[in-house]
């Protein structure tokens, strides 16, 4: 597996480095994140963000703003708690002590075996997808339980070079060993591949059972403040949740435009009333088919709160310059086209 790693793995900038806030951040975005995508955003977080204490000592729009398009925002937001906890309680150094890695903010055992072993030399075992779909391959099972493949995984990692050698599995699965046709010709264990043998290896595992995406209908508000036009009313999501932290037009979970009126009153102080529909977008997200109805409304009355609201959500009138530095999602700078903003 080492020679083949070493003589065919991909270039990627993560594995010019062992510095464990490099290896971190890029196991972080990598999870949900094709690799393709993952790099640009991997080189233009650390020129904004080139070390933990940049990060601690960010702001968390600031942070979000380098994720947004990535999706999973959570990871963006843990990542940063992750770092304030790190330079405040470990001067700044990642802990190599798996306890204490674990207890940070978003390392569950995928990162924290993989920072151990990337980054540290530990022979800390990693499984992820890839590594789920190589091992049931190798031993032909088709539901492994995850017991068996962090015990694989565990038993396997014993080389001279941990970090490679997990490194090496993941990239079989990503590159050889493709969900739909591996190719096992090439294959460095393909002799010892019990699910090959059976002739049917892209039968390995069994593909789990999705649940089809529920429709969501909402609407959002395009508010424009009054005699600056160019100027409309964003407001922050509470940091939980679905995009969590990200800006967003105000909107409602439904197509009402009376209760996403009310909604505009609750979170900001403004009163305003409902014009045209300006159209209607799609969007997938993993567990949720959302259709936006993007809605023009008219500032009636009412003074713009400056204390955020009950939900931590907060508002306040955006031009152009605000709304390129302001985390939006690739949803909302749609919907700001629609509206020609
Ligand atoms: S022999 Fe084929 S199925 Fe088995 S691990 Fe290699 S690529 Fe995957």
């Amino acid at each position: 597996m080492l020679a083949w790693y070493r003589a065919q793995q991909r270039d990627l900038p993560w594995r010019h480095t062992r510095d464990p806030y490099r290896i971190w951040l890029s196991e972080t975005m990598l999870q949900q994140t094709r690799v393709e995508n993952a790099i640009p955003y991997y080189e233009r977080f650390l020129e904004r963000f080139p070390d933990l204490a940049s990060l601690a000592t960010a702001d968390e729009d600031q942070v979000l703003k380098q994720w947004a398009g990535l999706g999973y925002y959570a990871r963006a937001r843990n990542l940063k708690r992750a770092a304030e906890t790190v330079v405040r309680d470990f001067g700044g150094v990642v802990p190599q002590d798996p306890e204490r890695l674990r207890a940070l903010p978003g390392v569950g055992p995928y990162t924290c075996g993989a920072i151990r072993s990337i980054a540290f030399g530990q022979q800390a075992p990693v499984v992820d997808g890839n590594v789920r779909r190589v091992f049931s391959r190798l031993l032909a099972e088709k539901s492994p339980p995850d017991a068996l493949l962090w015990r694989a995984a565990h038993e396997l990692v014993v080389g001279p070079d941990p970090g490679l050698f997990n490194q090496s599995l993941m990239e079989l699965g990503a590159t050889l060993c493709s969900p739909r046709r591996p190719d096992c010709r090439p294959c460095p264990v393909r002799d010892a591949c019990r699910g090959r043998a059976t002739g049917d290896p892209s039968s390995f595992p069994e593909a789990a059972r999705r649940k089809p995406p529920r429709a969501v209908q909402a609407s959002c508000a395009v508010l424009r403040r009054p005699g600056r036009p160019s100027q409309v009313l964003l407001m922050r999501r509470p940091s939980k949740g679905l995009l969590g932290g990200l800006w967003e037009l105000p909107s409602h979970d439904s197509l009402d435009s009376d209760g996403l009126a009310a909604a505009i009153r609750d979170r900001s102080g403004l009163l305003a009333e409902p014009g045209d529909r300006l159209g209607k977008l799609r969007h997938a997200f993993t567990h949720i088919s959302l259709t936006l109805s993007v809605i023009e409304f008219e500032h009636v009355g009412g003074r713009l709160r400056g204390r955020p609201a009950e939900d931590g959500s907060r508002a306040r009138w955006c031009g152009p310059a605000a709304r390129r530095d302001l985390p939006l999602s690739a949803l909302m700078q749609k919907s700001l086209r629609l509206a020609r903003l």
